[in-house]
């Protein structure tokens, strides 16, 4: 049997051995929460709550900040203790977060109107998954209310989703996949009534067949196929997904919908079963802890806004340990502070030591093309850089500066050591800066 794959991309060694037999445990609940009020893609969330005020677990503590934003509910049963501006890793800049002491076991306050989903019309289920502030889970944070609702004039005939689970070391999806397909099931018969489409695919990499086998086993009387893909990074991007999956092609600078297809995270489908059947917000997520540098790796259930040391803390830290990330080596971000707390769209912490993360001194481009044979999107990575280099941001964005997804498969595969996510990322910003300048 062919395989579904797509052109480019690289086989970084995997690491899925370090916590892929590890069931997921829900970790102990810290004494203080960090929430903050950007846990979305998009306008941060306003904050509907003052200091010393007691909250319920599932309590709106941030209403959105715009069309495009999510509401942010209390993690735990407690008291705000103080609304402040912290660092937030991905921002790049201080935001506003709520601190909660939790004083309590939990004392849920459960959405109003949840329950048996095929009573419910497609209003009412996208009702309760916005008022329950579910994003993508895979690491984008885009509002999921919005994506399951495209204008109209954008028919939708697929949905997929994505188990493909490319990044090397992170494992959480996959047990998901094995501990929770009955809830999988559940949210995407619930996203089936809302977009009311005609297939739904789920995408895994051949590197999980426990969870390929397992999937079919309990969806075997159900409208949903299960895919193989062929294990290659970055097969979990929304566009490349899409194409192994169905052979469409998302536009340059188009989206899933432009083609018929919404793409959600697997983390994001059992959110959604959560929040329309059980009444729960989103309050927690699944996340795999893992890396040569941490002692007992494995898969929890950590509450937003727990603290990244709280966890590490937990699974223990050996003394190598040079580098914390959130997320998986190719596209997680480092920490430079590890009390920075999960956000809703953290799916792994991973802690290397130095001799994997040590870094090269760059050299200069020997014109190889090893990155361009690689690229996943079709461009040019080190022209790209050049472009950047000279500040040539305008030059840059008509060979595709915009169109690059920050995979790193061109910086894995240079022998000159070139950091083109560096550039690239510090190029996006500019050109975006620049091009609201000259509005
Ligand atoms: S240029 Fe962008 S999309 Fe292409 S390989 Fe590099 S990071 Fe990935
Ligand atoms: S892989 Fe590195 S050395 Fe080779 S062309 Fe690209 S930037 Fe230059």
């Amino acid at each position: 049997m062919v395989l579904g794959t797509f052109k480019g991309g690289i086989h970084p060694p995997v690491k899925k051995e370090l916590a892929k037999d590890k069931p997921i445990e829900r970790l102990e609940i810290p004494d203080t929460v960090y929430v903050y009020m950007v846990n979305h893609a998009g306008a941060p969330a306003k904050v509907v709550v003052e200091k010393d005020q007691e909250v319920k677990t599932g309590q709106v503590i941030g209403e959105p900040g715009g069309f495009i934003s999510a509401f942010v509910h209390s993690p735990v049963t407690g008291r705000v203790m103080d609304i402040k501006k912290m660092y937030h890793p991905i921002a790049g800049r201080p935001v506003d977060t709520v601190v909660i002491q939790k004083t309590a076991e939990d004392d849920w306050e459960l959405l109003e109107g949840h329950g048996d989903y095929q009573n419910m019309d497609k209003k009412q289920l996208l009702d309760l998954i916005k008022r329950a502030g579910i994003v993508g889970m895979g690491g984008a944070m885009f509002p999921t209310h919005v994506k399951l609702n495209p204008p109209p004039e954008k028919k939708i005939d697929i949905l997929i989703i994505n188990g493909a689970e490319c990044e090397p070391y992170l494992t959480i999806d996959y047990r998901t996949m094995l501990e929770r397909a009955e809830d999988l099931l559940k949210g995407i018969k619930i996203m089936e009534k809302i977009l009311d489409v005609e297939k739904v695919y789920v995408g895994v990499e051949d590197n999980k067949p426990g969870a390929i086998k397992h999937l079919r086993e309990v969806f075997s009387s159900e409208n949903v196929q299960i895919v193989p893909l062929r294990t290659k990074y970055p097969q979990g991007s929304e566009k490349h997904l899409i194409y192994a999956i169905t052979g469409r092609k998302v536009p340059r600078g188009g989206l899933p919908m432009d083609v018929g297809v919404v793409v959600q995270n697997v983390g994001t489908v059992v959110a959604i079963k959560e929040a329309v059947v059980d009444g729960k917000p989103l309050v927690e997520r699944g996340l795999t802890v893992t890396g040569e540098a941490v002692e007992n790796p494995g898969n929890f259930i950590v509450r937003i806004g727990t603290p990244a040391k709280f966890v590490l803390d937990h699974v223990g830290l050996k003394d190598n340990v040079e580098r914390v990330l959130f997320g998986g080596p190719m596209m997680g971000i480092a920490l430079r502070d590890i009390n920075i707390p999960v956000m809703k769209g953290t799916s792994g912490i991973t802690a290397l030591p130095a001799e994997i993360t040590r870094t090269a001194v760059e050299m200069p481009c020997i014109r190889c093309a090893s990155c361009v044979s690689v690229c996943p999107m079709g461009l040019q990575p080190y022209l790209l850089v050049k472009l950047v280099q000279k500040k040539r941001h305008d030059d840059a964005a008509k060979i595709g500066l915009m169109d690059c997804i920050e995979c790193g498969s061109c910086a894995y595969s240079c022998p000159s050591k070139i950091d083109h996510v560096r550039y690239i990322k510090l190029g996006k910003t500019v050109y975006k800066a620049l091009r609201g300048a000259k509005k």
